[in-house]
């Protein structure tokens, strides 16, 4: 190429990166207003002054090194847990000189009460090495660090700003979070591909007083603008807040959010009428609570009254009953989805429950954080639950089984092999925390693909047993079909039960060792309809048509939960969840996916449907099943709110979220049957009697108008 083109071009690229560079000005100017900028900066400074969380890392005078190793130390961790932990990592490893000589397995080691120590050993090796190739040499300006692996690992932007002394934005979720709140709510991106927040983080941290800045919004984000729940209402930058301005009308003055070192005992008051304590885990929206609880709105039909003439609290309209209150009260819930804790925390505060039950952090970090320290699990806990995730077992999934691809967060792992951590294995950190907790009876819930795979059911069982130093009785699982138990739905889990030895008297403990268990002693509830099992005075499975009466369609509709549903087309038959729902039968398997593969209320005549009548006498369109009648599949009460919307097109809980985490659930009146059944065996079994009588529970029912018949 002659020396005259390669002038002419390199001109070019330069106009054209003028140009981009103006036209790039202008779009930030027109969507910042400078002067936002400035108040946000002045707004957060003023506030850090009296607010500044106090961190080891922090301190005058920490070197180098303690601020690299500690930023690995971070990810994906709080730093109020790191705050603990920081002690035991730096007097073992105080300065580079002893961390070099340690291997992956001594990091692994020392890592693992602060959790992701497989990831946090590679990410110190890579270090390690770098630091062993440079003979000590760490990079000294921007790109000796963009040709390092700290560039890699993630913590460029914090040796950056701490060790090179530049302006650095130390984004990470959760800046991005009060960031993009504040100037443009939108759809969460991850911040490594969202050029719009990097150059929006850099714009507001430029300034003298850079980390001070960086620090304020991470302990902002923190304490205030919190993922859950942030303080709109006490927040000093509402005035000029686009998140709060867009959803003020809607944003819920909550409670607190659930603080770590609460005393369990004190902070939820128990209800005398109901003494027995349940520890309730991977609780998603709360079927199975639902189903300990009681007091929950059924469809008559889903009841055998010659079975359990006991069961009905009162008749209400459109052949819907209430169930009693049982003993159960639940103390604690755990779950790692955002909008399973909404939807129960939102439907528990109507029975008088405290959100502060209700807890988002992973069993695993639970578990880690209650044997550093820290009061997470109540005391005197009388019955554990947990339908630990299936989607590793399940037949929709890719039944990897215990080596699952998942961790303990739902995230994806790539390069870690499968550990106790990973999300197929995480029934081990249930038995942990029967382990701490030591309740009377526990139960675990499972899908029925688990007993499929080679040996898993024996595993887990045999896992389970020696919880306490072999100290529970783990009875052969189960498997139950929900529609035998009134479910008008074809969905079947296995079910584990485990009792206390040492809190069975005598007899019972003979009773229940013995291969085949009398019936007098069976803790698995008696079938009550007629699907798979036989025998006397069962009913007719449920049908749909009787718990759908009464519903209105969804334009003609209130509620929320039938009113947005999956517009997904028709794919063919081919494909899953393509088929009509036959109203004269049972419902089809509610899955937790969603969109496509929400099964059909009724198909067009072109697509094979074979509701004639909806379709020409009463000119219905073709549509997928709403969320409130998968719902009502499950037997989740018809005043239980799934889809809950904010302002404008925005959502608390959007119609596919409510698919998900209806499909996740254990149906509420299985559960039931799975907990009058232990309450009736309680003192067969511990010799205890249970005092209160059964409270009646003040709910409204919000979609089918259900009232007292
Ligand atoms: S008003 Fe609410 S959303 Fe906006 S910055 Fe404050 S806490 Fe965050």
């Amino acid at each position: 190429m002659d020396v005259h083109k390669l002038k002419s071009n390199l001109l070019v690229a330069y106009i054209m990166r003028f140009y981009y560079l103006t036209l790039r000005f202008f779009y930030l100017c027109a969507m910042w207003n400078k002067n936002d900028i400035k108040y946000f900066r002045r707004v957060l400074l003023e506030w850090i002054g009296s607010n500044k969380r106090d961190f080891p890392w922090r301190n005058e005078g920490v070197s180098n090194y303690e601020l690299i190793l500690s930023e690995i130390l971070l990810q994906r961790t709080k730093a109020e847990t790191v705050s603990k932990y920081y002690d035991t990592f730096f007097k073992k490893y105080p300065n580079w000189e002893k961390l070099i000589m340690a291997t992956n397995k001594d990091l692994e080691e020392i890592l693992k009460p602060l959790g992701l120590h497989t990831q946090r050993a590679i990410r110190i090796s890579r270090i390690i090495q770098e630091y062993k190739d440079k003979d000590g040499f760490l990079p000294q300006n921007k790109d000796e660090l963009l040709e390092s692996s700290f560039a890699s690992l993630y913590i460029s932007n914090a040796y950056e700003l701490f060790i090179l002394k530049h302006r650095a934005a130390l984004l990470d979720v959760n800046m991005s979070r009060v960031l993009s709140r504040f100037f443009y709510p939108k759809e969460f991106k991850d911040v490594r591909n969202d050029v719009l927040i990097q150059e929006l983080a850099h714009n507001v941290i430029n300034v003298k007083d850079c980390k001070e800045l960086n620090w304020a919004i991470l302990d902002f984000a923190a304490l205030v603008c919190k993922a859950q729940k942030p303080k709109c209402y006490d927040c000093k930058l509402n005035l000029k807040c686009c998140f709060f301005e867009i959803s003020k009308n809607n944003i819920e003055d909550e409670t607190e959010e659930p603080q770590l070192s609460i005393k369990y005992d004190s902070g939820i008051p128990l209800n005398t009428d109901k003494p027995l304590k349940v520890v309730s885990l991977f609780s998603g929206c709360g079927g199975m609570d639902l189903g300990f609880e009681g007091d929950l709105i059924v469809h008559k039909d889903s009841i055998n009254e010659t079975i359990n003439p006991d069961f009905i609290e009162e008749n209400l309209s459109h052949d819907y009953v209430r169930l009693k209150s049982t003993k159960f009260q639940t103390v604690f819930a755990n779950d790692i989805l955002y909008e399973a804790r909404k939807a129960w925390v939102n439907y528990f505060k109507k029975k008088g429950y405290s959100s502060e039950a209700y807890h988002i952090e992973s069993i695993v970090d639970l578990v880690k954080l209650h044997k550093m320290g820290e009061k997470i699990f109540p005391d005197n806990v009388d019955v554990v639950t947990g339908g630990f995730p299936c989607q590793d077992f399940s037949l929709a999934g890719k039944r990897n089984g215990f080596n699952s691809h998942k961790d303990h967060n739902g995230k994806i792992i790539k390069t870690e092999i499968p550990s106790v951590e990973t999300r197929g294995q995480l029934y081990m950190w249930l038995k942990e925390v029967i382990e701490i907790t030591k309740p009377k009876i526990f139960i675990a819930e499972n899908v029925k693909g688990l007993v499929n795979l080679t040996n898993v059911k024996d595993i887990i069982q045999k896992d389970f047993s020696t919880a306490s130093g072999n100290g529970y009785l783990v009875l052969n699982p189960i498997v139950l079909h929900a529609a035998d138990y009134g479910v008008p739905q074809s969905r079947e889990r296995v079910i584990f039960i485990g009792i206390k030895k040492s809190e069975l008297n005598l007899k019972a403990l003979r009773e229940l060792s013995k291969s085949q268990i009398n019936e007098e002693y069976n803790p698995y509830p008696m079938p009550t309809h007629a699907f798979k099992a036989t025998g006397k005075n069962l009913k007719h499975p449920v049908k749909l048509s009787s718990i759908f009466n009464g519903l209105l369609e969804p334009d003609k509709t209130s509620d929320p939960s039938q009113k947005y549903f999956s517009k997904a087309k028709f794919m063919g038959k081919h494909c899953q969840g393509q088929t009509e729902i036959n109203m004269n039968g049972i419902g089809p398997t509610i899955r937790a996916e969603h969109h496509g593969n929400i099964e059909f209320r009724r198909l067009s005549i072109e697509n094979g449907g074979k509701q004639i009548d909806e379709l020409t006498k009463k000119n219905l369109k073709e549509r997928r099943l709403t969320p409130r009648e998968c719902a009502l599949i499950q037997t989740f009460p018809p005043d239980y709110e799934f889809v809950i919307p904010a302002s404008g097109s925005r959502f608390f809980i959007s119609a596919s979220a409510a698919y998900k985490i209806i499909g996740n659930a254990v149906p509420p009146l299985l559960a039931y049957h799975i907990a009058t059944r232990i309450e009736k065996l309680w003192s067969l079994y511990f010799n205890k009697e249970l005092n209160g009588s059964i409270v009646k529970s003040r709910t409204k029912q919000a979609d089918i108008p259900v009232t007292t018949g």
